[in-house]
């Protein structure tokens, strides 16, 4: 069997620096040296397609900070959230129809929202996902997307503890003094 990864894509890539993500955001591991897999989440405002789109956040975290963060949730929360995801989202079907259809194209596996199906040329706002090592995307459950109003959904579940937990997060991280806040001061980047 091919193995299923491809260079990752621009849409994948740091907007910030053009350049791939080459650090996890919370331990600051490097992420080029291709020892450790990794997630890379964006919030985009898509403006019709992925061509042209905002970004409102983005960052790459390595798997073993990803695997911590879950601890931050609450049981009350990971119980709803778990709920949600198995009666709205089937990453198995998702993975298999595009496989089938649209193998190693990136942009056609987060064309639509994995949950409410709608395309991106619908959506005002929605996150993507991928996990990749070293410079390449690795095809598995990622990559997919979510559309804004379905994350509007799943954060209703959250209980307030967990929101404070994540808010905390976003403070320290995405807030803090980084490379995000330099993005969020330059505001709004459009690609096309
Ligand atoms: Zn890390």
């Amino acid at each position: 069997m091919t193995s299923r990864i491809v260079d990752i894509p621009k849409i994948f890539r740091c907007d910030f620096t053009g350049a791939y993500f080459d650090k996890c955001i919370k331990c600051e591991s490097d992420l080029m040296r291709g020892d450790r897999p990794y997630i890379i989440e964006k919030a985009l405002k898509p403006y019709g397609s992925y061509d042209s789109y905002s970004t409102l956040f983005e960052y790459a975290m390595c798997m073993n900070c990803a695997e911590s963060m879950k601890t931050m949730m609450s049981k009350d929360s990971m119980a709803k959230l778990m709920e949600f995801f198995a009666q709205n989202m089937d990453l198995n079907k998702h993975r298999h129809q595009m496989n089938e259809a649209y193998p190693l194209q990136a942009y056609k596996w987060i064309e639509n929202c994995i949950v409410s199906g709608k395309a991106v040329s619908e959506v005002s706002e929605c996150q993507i996902y991928a996990a990749c090592v070293g410079d390449q995307l690795v095809f598995s459950e990622f990559p997919y997307m979510v559309a804004g109003s379905v994350l509007d959904q799943m954060v209703e579940l959250l209980s307030a503890e967990t929101k404070d937990e994540l808010d905390g997060f976003k403070d320290e991280y995405v807030d803090g003094p980084s490379e995000f806040q330099d993005l969020l001061q330059s505001g709004p980047k459009v690609f096309i």
